[in-house]
């Protein structure tokens, strides 16, 4: 069976990618693996925005989230955490592990964040280090206002340290212009590529703060990377495979253009969304990002059995995660993905809903799609 996949990471391989991957393996010492480095590190600085360097690591996305909370901090600190979903409370876990002193801004799923409550926790818990947020909450399909946030934290002494993971690529994220001071990303998203690379880029203000912090790093030591990038080189054994392919999709998304690229995973979104609004379903975040559609299952059917019958059909779909599981379900339209992937899992969609009892119109969403992406 032909098979579709559409779930929020990882998300499909061009095909041209895929192939330059195939390639013999190269040893990462050599002029030949620094010539692809250096087209590599110049495309990220594009991707990112930011006039300093990215770092990249062998890890999935976690990796490089990980990385941004103990090269900036210390023991005992206190940070923020914007939580309304499995992501940003990963910040605050990860924050935890570290004993850190977490003051949580927590939202309903679904939510995005309201920046005046950044702003009164900033207030309530002066000295704070660090804000870390979520751009695109995966989890519900949120997008939250990093541009807004930024604007606060700006003011203060704290890095604002956002988790990019699925907007990197999907929505603008200007982060020098915006004042944001970490990105994060990962390669298995909006990147097109295989899980297994993470990134992170600093701003200024945040590389100030590296040599002060004290928490204990060997790995994800963003201060010895970045003197091996000085030279054109990793730390460590790269992920050269990926390396290699992530020069092939940084070739793509530049050469599409980031406002192209942004335009289509908005009309992507505005499709996906009309679609299933058009089936009388209703979307789970209140201001949806461009990553992903997430959907709340209508009552009396199980969001993962939507998912199970998408399967069945060949299409890969997400459910619901944590606290969530059952009541919702994800469709992805990021990274490499087109019109006609969003009519095809519109068009099952509506086949397994049928399955399952619920009342569609065949075509109804369908249709809706189409109708915003004909205009
Ligand atoms: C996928 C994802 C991550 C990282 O997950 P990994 O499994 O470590 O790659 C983090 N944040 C968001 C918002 C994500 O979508």
């Amino acid at each position: 069976m032909k098979q579709y996949l559409l779930a929020p990471g990882p998300t499909p391989v061009p095909p041209a990618v895929l192939l330059a991957m195939a390639q013999p393996m190269i040893h990462h010492r050599t002029p030949e693996y620094e010539a692809l480095f250096a087209d590599v590190r110049r495309d990220l600085r594009l991707l990112f925005q930011c006039k300093n360097e990215v770092l990249m690591f062998a890890a999935s996305g976690t990796g490089a989230m990980e990385g941004a909370v103990v090269n900036t901090l210390s023991p005992g600190d206190r940070v923020i955490v914007v939580r309304g979903g499995k992501f940003g409370e990963r910040w605050a876990d990860i924050c935890q592990a570290y004993g850190l002193h977490v003051f949580p801004v927590d939202i309903p799923y679904g939510k995005s964040v309201d920046p005046a409550a950044v702003a009164g926790a900033l207030e309530r818990a002066p000295a704070s280090k660090a804000v870390f947020a979520t751009h695109s909450e995966t989890s519900t399909g949120a997008v939250h206002d990093i541009q807004a946030l930024a604007g606060i934290v700006r003011r203060t002494e704290a890095l604002l340290v956002v988790d990019a993971i699925t907007s990197l690529g999907v929505m603008d994220l200007p982060m020098d212009a915006w004042g944001v001071d970490v990105a994060v990303s990962g390669s298995q998203k909006a990147l097109m590529l295989p899980p297994g690379l993470s990134f992170a880029a600093l701003s200024d203000r945040a590389w100030e703060r590296v040599p002060l912090a004290r928490l204990p790093r060997f790995y994800f030591d963003f201060v010895r990377e970045r003197k091996a990038i000085a030279g054109n080189q990793s730390a460590y054994t790269p992920a050269v495979s990926l390396v290699v392919g992530l020069r092939e999709t940084l070739r793509l998304i530049l050469t599409e253009g980031l406002p192209g690229v942004f335009a289509r995973h908005d009309r992507l979104a505005r499709a996906a969304r009309a679609g299933v609004q058009a089936l009388g379903l209703t979307l789970f975040a209140e201001h949806p990002g461009a990553a992903c559609t997430a959907v709340t299952a209508p009552p009396g059917i199980d969001g993962g059995a939507v998912v199970k019958g998408m399967r069945k059909r060949g299409i890969t779909i997400a459910g619901g995660q944590g606290s969530m599981k059952g009541k919702m379900f994800r469709i992805s339209h990021m990274g490499y993905v087109d019109p006609f992937d969003v009519v095809t899992a519109l068009g099952a969609l509506e086949m397994v809903l049928a399955d399952l009892g619920y009342p569609v119109s065949f075509g109804a969403g369908v249709g809706a799609a189409q109708r915003v992406l004909q205009a």
